[in-house]
């Protein structure tokens, strides 16, 4: 029982650099988070030895009483936390779950309509070489080309010409809050079932400042790690007692064989957080930081660089810059802000005119600096270092060391310890 220092010394190198990584530089990259020191605990725990196939009550290996309490409290605390009458929460990540979804609800063949994948969507809702998009038949909408907002009337009109066996409601890179009601209502007029993946906005969600998909879809599915802060995972939600038992012999037998108990203890423990005050002030943050950003990125010297704000804001925890008419693609957007000591992404706007490896696109988020400790001041801050450093002959040194006094004043994990 030596210590990984004296185990395996190169990879309590990398365990060390990417602690000083993490805390050096400040996590932009929308899909991210911190998790607390007690969800690190839990994962990194004796529970990943526990094999639990099956479900709490009725496992398919002996010795299941103690974890069957993690799970049972991490289904519980799911199901209070978005009110929704069933939940399971043994998926081992976004991806997975939403195999599972459509595992229960679809056949290969059937048709699903979700948003494209170059418009903000998942590869998991129908893209060419995921398993989606291969075993099902796909029509995808898009995001209306002037707006850059989801069109309604189109998803509507593509309902009735392709009658999908599903509807997805949801998305990996688009800065508005959905109609989950009007999602449901076109779903019902085509006899289609409505699944929204709310994996990025669920910690919104859970802290009541964005509308909840769960009394208007028939299955809702998401990740534990995004806007939520727990480990990384998935869980899916219904209301209907059919799809459950569907959903739960999807997961399991279905798509996955053992759960990871210690990740489900992790989620158990990041449920119990997001049902605190705590929580709710930190997604606020969250909301207020993309506002701010984008308020920014919104004015004329910015502007004039051809630098642009998709849908001209933001109600959510991203922005998307449109750098179509600006001297610098994506990568060199992303390259120039790692510079100055801020992570972001590359992301293609839809009908991007360069390849996906360049892109024309930012998807910068909040929800891993609100974690941090970020409130409106150090966002303003931040939203100003990240507007300069886009606009051509920008003194980068000077940013880097703004940067670095607001990584100083809001550390990251001061108490954790190196290994
Ligand atoms: N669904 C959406 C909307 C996502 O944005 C993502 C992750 O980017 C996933 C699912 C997949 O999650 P994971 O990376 O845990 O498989």
């Amino acid at each position: 029982n030596a210590p990984l220092r004296d185990v395996d010394p190169e990879i309590a190198d990398v365990l060390n650099g990417e602690l000083t990584r993490q805390r050096d530089y400040l996590e932009m990259i929308a899909s991210e988070n911190f998790v607390p020191r007690a969800v690190l605990e839990a994962v990194g725990s004796v529970l990943t030895n526990k094999y639990a196939e099956g479900y709490p009550g009725r496992r398919y290996y002996g010795g299941c009483e103690v974890v069957d309490i993690a799970e049972n409290l991490a289904i519980e605390r799911a199901k209070a936390l978005f009110g929704a009458e069933y939940a399971n929460v043994q998926p081992h990540s976004g991806a997975t779950a939403n195999a599972a979804v459509l595992h229960a609800i679809a056949r290969p063949g059937d048709t699903l309509l979700g948003l494209s994948l170059d418009h903000g969507g998942h590869l998991t809702h129908g893209m060419k070489i995921n398993f989606s998009g291969r075993l099902y038949d796909i029509a995808a909408y898009g995001v209306d080309p002037e707006t850059s907002r989801i069109d309604l009337d189109e998803v509507r009109r593509l309902a009735h010409e392709h009658k999908p066996k599903v509807i997805i409601a949801g998305w990996s890179a688009y800065p508005r809050q959905l109609d989950f009601a009007a999602f449901r209502e076109i779903a019902d007029e085509v006899g289609a079932y409505l699944w929204v993946d709310m994996a990025h906005f669920a910690g919104l969600v859970a802290a009541g400042i964005h509308p909840s998909p769960v009394p208007h879809a028939h299955v809702v599915s998401s990740t534990v790690h995004k806007t939520i802060g727990g480990p990384r995972s998935g869980f899916i939600l219904t209301n209907d007692a059919d799809i459950a038992k569907k959903i739960n012999s999807a997961v399991f037998p279905g798509q996955q064989g053992g759960p990871l108990m210690h990740v489900i203890a992790g989620k158990a423990v990041a449920f119990k957080l997001a049902a605190t005050p705590e929580f709710v002030d930190r997604q606020e943050r969250t909301v207020r930081g993309a506002a701010i950003l984008a308020e920014r990125l919104l004015q004329d010297d910015v502007k004039n660089a051809g630098i642009a704000v998709r849908s001209g804001g933001t109600d959510v925890h991203l922005v998307l810059v449109d750098l179509r008419d600006a001297a610098i693609n994506g990568k060199e957007a992303e390259d120039l802000l790692h510079e100055v000591g801020i992570t972001v992404n590359r992301n293609a706007v839809p009908n991007d005119p360069r390849p996906p490896m360049v892109t024309s696109g930012l998807r910068i988020g909040t929800p891993a600096l609100a974690t941090r400790g970020f409130d409106d001041a150090e966002f303003t801050e931040v939203a100003d270092v990240i507007a300069l450093a886009l606009l051509p002959g920008a003194d980068l040194p000077a940013l880097r060391a703004r940067v670095d006094a607001l990584t100083a004043a809001v550390p990251l994990y001061p108490t954790l310890e190196q290994v």
